[in-house]
């Protein structure tokens, strides 16, 4: 018998569903080795057939025993299995027993002590008889599978085709001869169905789309195999067998770019987070060319555990039509989305946010120098910084977050699903960070940095339009307030922006409405004590804040790019008074301009101011003009030419705060420069320390060296004056001779001093 119950477990195993049924009867401790010799015999008393389980458990504590444990009525084992159970006697296959699940076989007739030859006339079925008969003739147990029979599946009700599987085990007598059989089956018909049902409406699948010129892709993840049909490969140039068919292999020609995204989504397909597959990404091509796909596609089988199995699609190429979308979205230079993308993206995440609750974090990025990097290495060079910085910023953030370009040097960058500021925080710092690392441009080694505006949705504005203006506002904060350092939106940056704003429009008003000033603080000739020169300083006259001095407008005029208009006002105005005082003083008297690094940019309506003062009939050193080193530090070609050209013309060029820039003696002789203005902190600290004034007497003799004037500005006590004058100082400006004036009250200082 022991051969007999070794399958009938065996058979029950594969089932499954005997397991549990003997699980339920306690006979097996599925924890346990199982063990067990069941014997089939007749109870004497009763004369019912009884199965003797004799198990043999090793159980966890490894304990061996070998003794009948239960007794259990197998009518009652039978009656609970889920599948068909009979046992048969002798070659006419005499019906010993069956469970209640056999009688929709037999059309629910009593069937107890009947030859199965009989009943087969009933049910129909007379390939399973044929087989009772092989398997008492051999001794060889029979396994069938998906076996079709007919079925009655309640008392008068119409037969049905049905699907088993089976086995058919030989019973023997104490002789070894065939006794019996003991037949087992369950049912399978729904898995069949469903497998045909996959198997054709697959094959109609792969028909209809290879139909339409996709290629078709099929995923056996069970199998771990992935194949692309010949027009699929053929769209990429590749013959059969040139690509593994693992899905690593096609990951491996995807777009490293693409790589990532392309995994998750396919991934919340498997998972059954997303019903379809929808993904578009690059592929190489055999050539060594990128194409653009988009690939579709759905798990079309799971396992019992709901684990997908197969997963079908087709794929198209999409280049053309990506190529014309990524024109319109994506930023050519460093692939990021560009302005409307990102203003799409934002609003489109604003929406979620609003759903979920979950806050988002807005960006805005700017390098700083960058503008210098551009000029002094060229554009070629600008360029691959703006790529460089483009990827190592996208390196800081994760997938689903938003980095993109709006232009120039700016970038933004959108942070979704959010726990907190600390998060924020930290990818801003890591940003940061990236960017502070050298870059190697061709020969060169470049350091810029960045500052970085961040605002929240929904703590901060609930529009993206207010995301975007507290972004730009909290990044001018962090520009502003000395670069390389992230900024997060406050309110009273609001305010202040809302009154730069309001500055800036009433600024653009002043010029017309006569608003603004220029006084003037005269320069005295060292040596003889002359009023020999003089500084045009611009002044606000403001409507409702009084008289303002230009530390509170002219960034806000640089900014504006009002400077340019103002800047040749203060020119004319300038040159009119030098007119005027020339004459009175019957010699040159000569007028200084302050002129802000942004008059020397590009620009649209440039004024000639060498036409100007030819036009005026005076000379062309009546004006000179004040720029900071910086600005012949880091000059540009236009910026270079300009000042060339407006030296060449005879304007002369003094160099303002000296000795608070980058010095450069090359660039002074360079440039041809006539004066040096030693800055006021120099001559402040002159008094007090040493190093000031040691600063002060080394730029005098070098100006010197170099035939240059050197004009001493912020001179306010005797004591500095007489200091500068034994250095050597040529010129002198300063509260101890005047504060700057109005023109009228200048030229009676003027005539008095000169009287
Ligand atoms: P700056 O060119 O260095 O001008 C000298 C500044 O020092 C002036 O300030 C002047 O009033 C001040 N000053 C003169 N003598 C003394 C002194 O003895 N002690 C002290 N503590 N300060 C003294 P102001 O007029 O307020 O101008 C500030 C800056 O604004 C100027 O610095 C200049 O860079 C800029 N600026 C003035 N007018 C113009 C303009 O027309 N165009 C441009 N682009 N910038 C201008
Ligand atoms: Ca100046
Ligand atoms: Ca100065």
């Amino acid at each position: 018998m022991t051969q007999v119950v070794d399958d009938f477990f065996e058979f029950g195993r594969s089932a499954k569903s005997f397991l549990v049924l003997a699980n339920d009867l306690s006979v097996i401790d599925a924890t346990s080795t199982f063990l067990a010799e069941w014997s089939l015999r007749r109870d004497e008393i009763t004369g019912q057939s009884v199965f003797d389980v004799f198990s043999n458990t090793t159980d966890k504590t490894g304990s061996n025993d070998a003794r009948p444990k239960t007794l259990i009525s197998l009518q009652e084992v039978f009656d609970h299995a889920p599948g068909f159970l009979c046992v048969t006697r002798g070659p006419t296959h005499i019906v010993e027993l069956v469970n209640k699940p056999c009688y929709q076989i037999v059309c629910h007739r009593p069937v107890v002590g009947m030859s199965a030859r009989d009943i087969s006339s009933v049910g129909g079925n007379y390939e399973l008889v044929r087989l009772l008969d092989q398997v008492y003739a051999t001794g060889q147990s029979y396994v069938g599978r998906a076996h079709k029979i007919k079925l009655q599946p309640s008392p008068g009700a119409a037969c049905i085709e049905a699907y088993v599987n089976f086995v058919y085990r030989p019973i023997f007598n104490d002789e070894g001869a065939v006794a019996g059989i003991l037949a087992f089956g369950y049912d399978v018909t729904k898995e069949i169905l469903v497998r045909d049902e996959l198997r054709s409406s697959e094959d109609r699948f792969h028909l209809a789309l290879e139909a339409a010129g996709d290629g078709v892709w099929d995923w056996n993840i069970a199998r771990q195999t992935f194949s692309l049909s010949a027009r699929g490969r053929a769209m990429l140039g590749y013959d059969a067998n040139e690509i593994g068919d693992s899905l690593e292999d096609w990951f491996s020609i995807t777009h490293p770019e693409d790589q990532e995204r392309t995994r998750d989504q396919t991934m919340a397909c498997v998972q059954g987070r997303i019903p379809f597959l929808s993904c578009e990404y690059r592929v190489r091509c055999k050539n060594g060319s990128w194409k653009w796909l988009l690939a579709r596609g759905a798990v079309i089988h799971r396992d019992g555990s709901g684990r997908a199995t197969r997963m079908v699609g087709t794929t198209i190429d999409i280049s053309s039509e990506q190529e014309t979308l990524r024109r319109a979205n994506f930023d050519s230079l460093t692939s990021l989305p560009n302005r409307s993308l990102f203003r799409d993206r934002l609003e489109h995440e604003v929406q979620i946010s609003r759903r979920t609750g979950k806050p988002i974090a807005l960006m805005f990025l700017d390098l700083d120098r960058f503008k210098e990097v551009n000029d002094l290495l060229g554009h070629a060079a600008g360029d691959s910084l703006l790529r460089e910085c483009a990827k190592r910023i996208r390196s800081c953030v994760r997938a689903v977050d938003t980095v993109a370009r709006l232009g120039g040097d700016e970038f933004t960058v959108i942070l979704t699903d959010l726990d907190g500021r600390a998060h924020v925080e930290f990818i801003a710092q890591k940003i940061l960070n990236v960017l502070a690392r050298p870059f190697d441009l061709g020969q060169e080694r470049i350091h810029v940095s960045g500052s970085i505006g961040i605002t929240m949705h929904p703590d901060d504005g609930a529009y993206p339009e207010d995301l975007v203006r507290n972004a730009d506002q909290a990044m001018y904060v962090a520009k502003n307030a000395g670069r390389n350092q992230f900024c997060f939106f406050t309110r009273s940056m609001q305010e202040k922006a809302r009154h730069r704003i309001s500055m800036i429009a009433e600024l653009r008003e002043a010029l017309p409405k006569n608003q603004l000033q220029v006084y003037f603080q005269p320069i005295v000739e060292l040596r003889t004590g002359h009023i020999s020169k003089s500084e045009a300083l611009l002044r606000w006259q403001h409507p409702q804040k009084g008289m303002l001095p230009p530390s509170e407008f002219i960034g806000l005029a640089e900014e504006s790019g009002l400077i340019n208009d103002i800047g040749n006002w203060v020119f004319i105005e300038a040159a009119n008074w030098s007119k005027r005082w020339t004459e009175q003083a019957g010699k040159l008297f000569q007028v200084s301009i302050n002129k802000s690094p942004i008059q020397f940019m590009p620009q649209k309506n440039t004024m000639n101011w060498g036409t100007h003062l030819r036009n005026l009939g005076i000379a062309w050193n009546s004006i000179s003009v004040e720029i900071t080193e910086n600005l012949l530090f880091n000059t540009s070609t236009t910026t270079e030419e300009r000042l060339l050209s407006m030296r060449d013309s005879g304007i002369q060029v003094a160099i303002d705060d000296f000795g608070t820039g980058y010095s450069s003696m090359a660039y002074l002789k360079k440039f041809d420069v006539d004066y040096l203005k030693i800055d006021q902190s120099f001559v402040a600290g002159s008094t007090a320390d040493t190093i000031s004034r040691t600063i002060a007497e080394t730029i005098i003799v070098m100006a010197h060296k170099l035939g240059l004037k050197v004009i001493a500005e912020g001179i306010e006590t005797q004591e500095q004056l007489d200091w500068l004058k034994q250095a050597g100082c040529d010129y002198g400006q300063g509260y101890l001779f005047s504060q700057p004036l109005p023109p009228d009250q200048f030229e009676r200082l003027f005539a008095h001093r000169a009287a």
